[in-house]
């Protein structure tokens, strides 16, 4: 048994958070009881729970914690129906940038059975995080938008060669342990400075792995190719907005959004599951939320920590996970209705937490 302990923090968010989260962490402890892994789990105050107990959706506590563990969980975030009020800021933007957490992976996986609208789909899209249209203003001086005018609004993007860099190395990284391919996507025929900023980045930092084949493809483009034949990607790269558009739609491609799982990580190695969907309200307290999203993430958080701190059995648990999820997945009586199934979230989480603990 390693030596090591890792220290995983739990914020459930709001909404289908209070249901997607404990399901990823009841699959995380049999994974890990599974594989001897040891954790040290520190659930913590954040969202609209937070904002009645704490006064702040984000309390100074929660942020002081998590600086001295490893890697947390976060669920989704309901900040658009948090009342007015000092306490009532969101928290994703404010972790995303006190921890340097600028590279947000997101795979895309087809599954048989499940609505997919393509097989044989396997490709992971890395949106920059931390730059482009900024509406949280008070992070970066000078950015988010602004009304010179009653009737005029000038919305800024911040484009910088050193973020862009950075997070075409973590693509590159990605690219480099899967099929070897990379595809930067952007739109600098239009945006010829932005936009061409970060694809002279992306070609200065690809020159260190010539083992990865590059190419680049502007971003309308890519989006029909996306839904035509998203076979012919593996890793792509991308600003802010346009990541967070193709990484839904993409997600469109495999089932939707409770598909969709995403890790964000920077230079500082500590990294944040965080699933694509939102609080999703108009499903939440049904018991019907797809977990599939945030355990994915979460396996993605448990292979990222076991390779970056050297614990296979991080690496195994990640391991077996995929596996029982796999197995899941095939079962209409698990899967759950967004992905032609009849199960509940329950459902769901119970058959992978069986199909981990009967491995042999
Ligand atoms: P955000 O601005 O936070 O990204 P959003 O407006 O994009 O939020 P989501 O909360 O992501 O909206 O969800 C959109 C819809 O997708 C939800 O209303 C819900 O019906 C569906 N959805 C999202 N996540 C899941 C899930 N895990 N399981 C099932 N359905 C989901
Ligand atoms: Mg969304």
């Amino acid at each position: 048994m390693s030596s090591k302990t890792l220290k995983i923090g739990i914020l459930e968010g709001d909404d289908i958070g209070h249901e997607v989260v404990p399901a990823a962490v009841e699959v995380a402890k049999a994974a890990a009881r599974r594989h001897n892994l040891s954790i040290d789990w520190r659930p913590m105050p954040i969202g609209r729970r937070a904002l009645d107990t704490h006064g702040s959706t984000l309390p100074d506590g929660t942020l002081e914690t998590l600086s001295t563990l490893d890697g947390w969980i976060l669920g989704p975030i309901g900040h658009r129906a948090y009342p007015r009020g000092p306490g009532a800021i969101n928290p994703h933007p404010i972790l995303r940038k006190h921890f340097n957490l600028f590279a947000n992976v997101r795979p895309t996986r087809s599954y048989p059975d499940i609505g997919c609208l393509h097989d044989g789909v396997d490709l992971i899209i890395v949106r920059e995080n931390n730059e482009g249209f900024q509406p949280d203003r008070n992070v970066v001086a000078g950015s988010g938008e602004f009304r010179p005018t009653e009737d005029v609004t000038i919305s800024v993007r911040v484009i910088t060669r050193a973020g862009s860099y950075r997070v075409a190395k973590a693509a590159l990284e990605l690219a480099r342990h899967r099929r070897k391919h990379l595809t930067f996507v952007h739109k600098d025929t239009v945006f010829k400075l932005g936009c061409g900023m970060f694809v002279e980045e992306c070609r200065r930092a690809a020159k260190e792995y010539p083992d990865v084949l590059v190419d680049d493809v502007i971003v309308d483009t890519f989006a029909m190719r996306l839904v035509r034949d998203p076979q012919s990607f593996d890793v792509v790269v991308t600003t802010n907005m346009f990541g967070d558009i193709l990484s839904d739609e993409a997600a469109g491609l495999v089932g939707g959004l409770g598909m969709a799982p995403g890790l964000c990580i920077g230079e500082g190695n500590i990294a944040m599951a965080q699933a694509t969907h939102g609080s999703a309200p108009d499903i939440a307290g049904k018991g019907i939320a797809n977990p599939y999203a945030m355990i994915e993430s979460t396996r993605m958080l448990f292979d990222w920590l076991g390779r970056d701190r050297n614990v296979p059995e991080a690496v195994a648990a990640a391991a077996s996970m995929e596996r029982a999820t796999t197995r899941a997945l095939m079962d209409p009586a698990s899967r759950t209705t967004d992905i032609r199934g009849h199960g509940r979230t329950e459902d769901m989480t119970r058959a992978i937490i069986q199909g981990i603990e009967e491995e042999t």
